[in-house]
C-alpha cells in the first residue's frame, strides 16, 4: 500500500548547491536600496569575499573614479613662470602655454 514512501529516503544524498538570490541591500553612503545581485554575489565568493558590499554601486564607482582625473590632461612648459602648465587640450607650439596661476592671473584685470 505505502510503496511510495521507501523512494524518498534515496533522494537526500544530493549535494547541496548554494542557491544564489538577488539581495537588496541598504547603501552606507548614500541610503539608497541597492541589488546585491546573484552574479555579484558569485562573483564576491570567488574572490573569497566574505562581506557584502556596504555601498551601492554608483556610491563605489564614484569613489573609484575619485582619485583621477576625469580629462586627459597635457603637460606644457608655461610660457610666464616655466613651470609645467597642465591643459586640457594639446598644446600648440604656436602658442603659448600658461599654467593655472599664471592663466589665472593673466585673466583677472589688475587694477
Ligand atoms: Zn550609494
Ligand atoms: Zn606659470
Amino acid at each position: 500500500m505505502y510503496e511510495e514512501e521507501v523512494m524518498d529516503t534515496v533522494a537526500e544524498e544530493a549535494t547541496e548547491e548554494v542557491v544564489y538570490q538577488d539581495e537588496t541591500l541598504v547603501c552606507k553612503e548614500c541610503g539608497n536600496e541597492f541589488v546585491f545581485t546573484v552574479g555579484e554575489q558569485k562573483f564576491y565568493a570567488e574572490k573569497g569575499f566574505v562581506n557584502k558590499p556596504k555601498t551601492c554601486k554608483a556610491c563605489r564607482d564614484a569613489k573609484k573614479n575619485a582619485g583621477k582625473p576625469e580629462r586627459q590632461y597635457f603637460e606644457a612648459v608655461c610660457a610666464d613662470c616655466g613651470g609645467v602648465a597642465k591643459v586640457t587640450f594639446e598644446p600648440n607650439p604656436e602658442r603659448p602655454v600658461y599654467c593655472s596661476a599664471c592663466f589665472e592671473a593673466r585673466r583677472k584685470p589688475r587694477d
